[in-house]
């Protein structure tokens, strides 16, 4: 085991690894259908050790990303039991919750925490000398976005929506990867953000985010034909169409954005943290935020809504 918990390809508790067509393509799928793939520590750590174990392999030329269950990734664990136990001390402790800035102090140790756990992996992700594809289905929120984003495809069962609901549920600026302008359009990633509303699986369509829409049945047959179709391409051609198109972003801005708005991410925690007692550092329901367990369900941001309610109660 390596200093952040990784088992090297071991078998995993969070997630699957799977080979397919003689190991041409891999599929790895978050596995916590229970807690809707709530993405918490030790799943973070499994799915990178996967995107390493891919990564070396150079037999692999495609990976596809997705999650068993009802839903691709309900986003960041916010307290389920596995969550709480990994992260405090006790023999369930996760090896990373005392490393990676973990033991160091006040904004630094949160900082450094979700730098390497939130934002440096997903950009590790996004940079894999592989060609990735998404393959997403049921409400995608928050967190559940930056892996999906990471990839370079996304593809999406009909009937799946996309929301970042941290903005009016947590009093945040949106993620720790924030590409949303870069996904949504500037004008849509503040409207999005502002109203926790959710675009559906044609809108991404629309924007460019969502390449294909399948049947919701023939999502995993459908997404592996796509796969297969690209892992015919000669290697180089493809990582260097992956590379050109990456580094044309970088070029634009993406990766200096990226940066900047993680450090306005992290301010936003100190905020918090420094007006609650109990230094919690996101926004309660007395800072003026829907309680996020029992907040109403997130709307549709294109339909005529004039009726609908104050998602703030
Ligand atoms: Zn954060």
């Amino acid at each position: 085991m390596t200093a952040d918990g990784a088992t090297n390809g071991a078998a995993y508790k969070y997630v699957t690894y799977e080979e397919l067509d003689g190991g041409t393509i891999v599929r790895i799928m978050l596995n916590r259908p229970k807690q809707r793939n709530a993405q918490n520590r030790g799943l973070l750590v499994e799915l990178g050790d996967a995107f390493m174990r891919a990564e070396a392999d150079d037999d692999v030329r495609v990976v596809i990303l997705g999650g068993a269950g009802t839903m691709f990734s309900s986003g960041h664990d916010m307290g389920s039991s596995d969550s709480r136990e990994e992260m405090a001390p006790g023999p369930n402790q996760h090896p990373s919750a005392t490393s990676h800035g973990g033991t160091r102090e006040g904004a630094e140790k949160l900082m450094l925490q979700e730098w390497h756990y939130y934002f440096e992996n997903t950009r590790r992700w996004r940079n894999l000398r592989k060609i990735t594809i998404a393959s997403v289905h049921g409400p995608v929120f928050a967190a559940g976005l930056m892996l999906m984003w990471a990839c370079d495809l996304i593809v999406a069962a009909e009937g799946t929506t996309f929301a970042d609901v941290v903005g009016t549920r947590l009093g945040m600026c949106g993620l720790e990867y924030f590409a949303h302008p870069w996904e949504f359009g500037p004008r849509k990633a503040k409207e999005l953000l502002l109203t926790g509303d959710s675009i559906d699986a044609e809108e991404a369509h629309h924007l460019g985010m969502v390449s294909k829409i399948f049947p919701a049945d023939e999502l995993d047959e459908s997404t592996v034909a796509l796969a297969r179709r690209i892992a015919t391409m000669p290697t180089m051609a493809a990582l260097l169409i992956k590379e050109s198109v990456n580094q044309s972003v970088d070029n634009m801005g993406f990766y200096n954005a990226l940066n900047a708005c993680f450090t306005i991410h992290e301010l936003n925690h100190s905020h918090w943290a420094q007006v609650h007692e109990n230094k919690y550092p996101v926004a309660l329901p007395e800072d003026g935020v829907a309680d996020w367990r029992t907040s109403p369900p997130v709307l549709p941001a294109l339909k005529d809504r004039a009726e609908a309610p104050n998602p703030a109660g």
